[in-house]
């Protein structure tokens, strides 16, 4: 029977309930299940469902455990199933234990939280007070003893012993074992997956760093409003912005540009009019910038003749290297998070992605022209120092474009393991090894040792795709 629960679809992962297949769902099953009645006509509800969508894709893990499903009772067809579970106020929440009754019509969340941090940790007091039997598989919740913490040695040969702290009304123990049941299961010990999940909860950091500052210790004084932007693409007002930064603001601080810098410049610019997959404006100005900078044959130009290449081309209606900044990917959940420094990263993995593309003759070409950017002009100059030593280190190993495009990457990560924690990582943007399991399982494998390991040729084919020119979206641009 075609799925009636309209506000959530099949890839929502929450089970659609329909009159055929209620009672083969919620009686008998190994698993507890929590059930959203609802209309789709009623504004609470249609207001909610991103959260229960989102809740069901932050809970997936705990699927073997309890699992989350949905009826539409507007439809004609669930009305009657909803009519015997005596449902009258929309929406409303039901928790089915495992092995429920035939009879059972199950026991309502009274007054729920409308976020998914409440509604996990509501669900976890339900699994709690779960009667006998539970689902088998949840592990036990409550906390350890002291007496079982100090014999845990003596009566356990393991590897790994993962202790939370917590404070008594806290659920972040509970919460980890049920984040991490679905690999517990299918014994996957790779560390990077728990990391991941550790990562992932609220208020987990790495011992040792500082946790991030609370927002509201530092003031928000950007005036500007949160765009939306789907963070599985790349932007263009994002490549844009960059670019005017860098080439405004950053080169602008050499009023004479002489010497490695003016190579660098040099460089910098040829790599752009050649791999920029820019709009056809900003592509003239690249190419003019270009000739006008390789027809200098003097040790040296001041920024002012350059900028007036810049802005001179702009006087003409079809060459123009737009003004300004708007971050859209590379938003930051405060004024001096992100934006610059993601706008570099980002154009340069398009750059080396662009030159795989269209199949470029120098496979360093690009990296150079990034070193020797970043030596010279990046602002930020312990970074520029960091990102040389890489550079020293292994750069000249790169020999074919796809080579260039995974070294990239790879020192990319580096920085980012680095980060992690840092005063700098904004809370909301976490720096991960990159790109998660959410986002390309087919990049992870583990090796025989349970060790995390990288599948090369399928990162590159994420990289390829998720950089791709004709990938990027132009929302946002003036
Ligand atoms: P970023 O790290 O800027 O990443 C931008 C985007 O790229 C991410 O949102 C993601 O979509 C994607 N991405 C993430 N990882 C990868 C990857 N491995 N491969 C491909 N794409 C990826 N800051 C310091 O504090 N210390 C430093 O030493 C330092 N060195 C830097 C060196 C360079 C060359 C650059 C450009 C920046 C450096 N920074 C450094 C800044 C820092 O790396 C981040 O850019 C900054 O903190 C903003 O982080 P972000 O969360 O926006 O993500």
């Amino acid at each position: 029977a075609a799925a009636e629960a309209s506000l959530y679809t099949a890839s929502d992962q929450i089970l659609l309930l329909t009159p055929d297949n209620v009672d083969s769902l919620l009686v008998n099953s190994s698993a507890a299940v929590v059930v959203e009645f609802y209309a789709s006509w009623c504004g609470h509800c249609i207001a909610f469902s991103p959260v229960y969508k989102k809740l069901a894709r932050n809970i997936k893990e705990w699927k073997p455990a309890v699992d989350l499903a949905a009826i539409d009772c507007a439809s004609e067809a669930s009305r009657k199933v909803c009519m015997s579970y005596s449902i009258r106020e929309y929406p409303t929440i039901k928790f089915f234990p495992a092995y429920s009754k035939p009879e059972s019509t199950g026991q309502t969340f009274t007054a729920f939280p409308r976020d998914v941090q409440g509604l996990r940790h509501t669900i976890i007091k339900k699994l709690e007070t779960h009667e006998e039997p539970g689902p088998p598989a949840c592990p036990p919740l409550e906390p350890a003893s002291q007496a079982e913490v100090d014999s845990f040695f003596e009566t356990n040969n393991v590897q790994h012993f993962a202790l939370i702290f917590e404070e008594e009304n806290s659920f972040i123990g509970r919460e980890v074992i049920l984040d991490l049941l679905h690999r517990l299961i299918v014994n996957v010990e790779a560390r990077t997956f728990y990391s991941y999940a550790l990562q992932g909860l609220p208020g987990v950091v790495r011992s040792g760093k500082p946790p991030p500052v609370p927002p509201d210790v530092i003031t928000n004084n950007t005036k500007e409003p949160w765009r939306p932007f789907n963070s599985s693409r790349v932007y263009m007002a994002d490549l844009e912005s960059a670019l005017h930064y860098s080439l405004r603001v950053e080169v602008a601080t050499h009023s004479v540009i002489k010497g490695d810098a003016l190579i660098s410049l040099k460089k910098y610019i040829a790599v752009l009019a050649k791999y920029f997959p820019g709009r056809t404006v900003m592509m003239n100005l690249l190419s003019s910038a270009n000739s006008w900078l390789q027809n200098q044959a003097g040790d040296e130009i001041s920024y002012e003749a350059f900028q007036e290449i810049l802005d001179n081309s702009a006087q003409s209606p079809d060459t123009a290297l737009p003004e300004g900044e708007t971050w859209v990917g590379c938003q930051g959940s405060q004024p001096h998070f992100r934006r610059y420094p993601c706008g570099v990263w980002t154009l340069f993995h398009v750059l080396t992605v662009q030159a795989l593309s269209i199949r470029a003759t120098d496979p360093k070409e690009v990296l150079s022209a990034m070193r020797n950017y970043i030596r010279s002009f990046f602002g930020c100059r312990y970074c520029a120092e960091h990102f040389e030593n890489m550079a020293r280190e292994s750069v000249m190993e790169v020999n074919t474009l796809s080579s260039a495009v995974l070294w990239l990457w790879s020192r990319h990560n580096r920085v980012n393991n680095r980060l992690a924690g840092a005063l700098s990582e904004d809370p909301n943007f976490p720096k991960i090894q990159w790109p998660s399991p959410e986002m390309c399982s087919e990049c992870h494998t583990v090796t025989v040792n349970g060790d995390h390991k990288w599948k090369e040729k399928e990162v590159l084919l994420y990289l390829q795709s998720y950089f791709s020119s004709d990938r990027i979206l132009t929302d946002y641009l003036e």
